[in-house]
């Protein structure tokens, strides 16, 4: 554990050092892939060497930013370097297969704005208020003195953009718009963006859909709101895990659901992959994924539990249900009844 520095130290290090390696946490978003190749791309016109790492692959959504062709995704780094970035990941452990071989490297620097980071790097700038990971990057930029080009901006826009579920989650801040508003002035384009990740679903993506819409479950009373993937599911459709990226906020979007949660079976059966997502500012997602070892923010967290699907799906539902009941019973006692 090291400690938390400002943007000027970080800057100062890239002035000292030749070449950098970058990574992010398994199943990378738009955030993560974003500020990575943005700050890759920055290194670069510095002169310096950057090389970005992750250990899965760039989903489709994301395939559309520059230099997202060059990120590399074997068992270790290309090249040997002193100092790392790790964006987005809040603990070593969300590096996945890559975390043993980046915890190699001498000089960890830790930028990321969830809650939950543990503060893990030798260098941190860690600020749970930024919006997204990519607000970092931009401000880093700056710092380095390097000019945001079009492919720079385009990557951190990519970023704020989905953070903020596009523009409407709490953590949608003025500076999450001032700074994506500066972005459009070097050249993002928000159409094309959008366009990308929002506007270009494979046809299996959205046969997966139905499918699990069709198993969709609500409680009696409305508050809780789950679906389930099995890999059945997934191989009647051709699809795969990816895919269903944001199927549960169809769960979460119904009037009156104070939790969604998605369940997915993982290959093999023995593990429970799940995605919750909390309506309610007095029920903290994050919280209970942390119960199982899992992470994320107040009102979107996940986990991956062992345990077949009806066995997670009992459980975890009883331990949201109970959280529910305890917010709604504060409520009653706060209006006196
Ligand atoms: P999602 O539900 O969209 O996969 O993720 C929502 C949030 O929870 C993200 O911030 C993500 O980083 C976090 N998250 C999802 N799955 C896991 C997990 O298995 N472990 C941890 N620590 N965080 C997770
Ligand atoms: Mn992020």
């Amino acid at each position: 554990m090291g400690d938390q520095v400002r943007p000027e130290r970080i800057a100062q290090l890239v002035r000292e050092e030749e070449s950098f390696l970058i990574c992010g946490h398994v199943r990378p978003d738009p955030d993560c892939v974003g500020s990575q190749l943005a700050l890759s791309h920055a290194l670069r016109k510095m002169g310096r060497g950057a090389e970005v790492w992750l250990a899965d692959r760039v989903p489709d959504n994301c395939l559309f930013l520059a230099g997202s062709s060059s990120v590399h995704q074997g068992d270790a780094p290309l090249r040997e370097h002193r100092v790392a970035f790790v964006l987005d990941t809040p603990k070593p452990e969300r590096l996945g297969r890559i975390a043993e071989r980046v915890l190699r490297i001498p000089v960890i620097v830790n930028i990321d704005h969830h809650p939950s980071n543990t503060l893990w790097g030798r260098y941190n700038w860690v600020d749970p208020k930024a919006s997204a990971t990519s607000e970092f990057i931009q401000l880093l930029i700056h710092e380095m003195g390097i000019e945001i080009d079009r492919e720079i901006a385009t990557c951190l826009y990519a970023g704020i953009l989905t953070d903020t579920g596009r523009f409407c989650y709490s953590n949608t801040s003025p500076s999450a718009h001032t700074m994506a508003a500066e972005l459009l002035r070097y050249g993002a384009n928000p159409e094309e963006v959008s366009r990308h990740i929002y506007g270009s679903s494979r046809i299996q993506k959205i046969r997966l859909l139905a499918r699990v819409l069709q198993g969709l479950r609500v409680d009696d009373d409305g508050a809780l709101a789950w679906v389930r993937i099995t890999r059945e599911m997934y191989g009647e459709c051709g699809a795969s895990t990816e895919d269903a990226d944001g199927f549960v906020n169809y769960a979460r979007d119904i009037n009156g659901v104070r939790v969604a949660v998605l369940l997915e079976e993982m290959p093999g059966r023995e593990h429970t992959r799940v995605s919750m997502r909390s309506q309610d500012s007095r029920i903290d997602v994050n919280e209970i994924a942390a119960r199982y070892g899992g992470g994320g923010h107040h009102a979107a967290a996940g986990a991956v539990i062992p345990g077949r699907l009806e066995h997670v799906e009992e459980k975890l539902l009883g331990e949201i249900r109970e959280a529910v009941r305890r917010a709604q019973h504060g409520d009653r006692i706060s209006r006196g009844k």
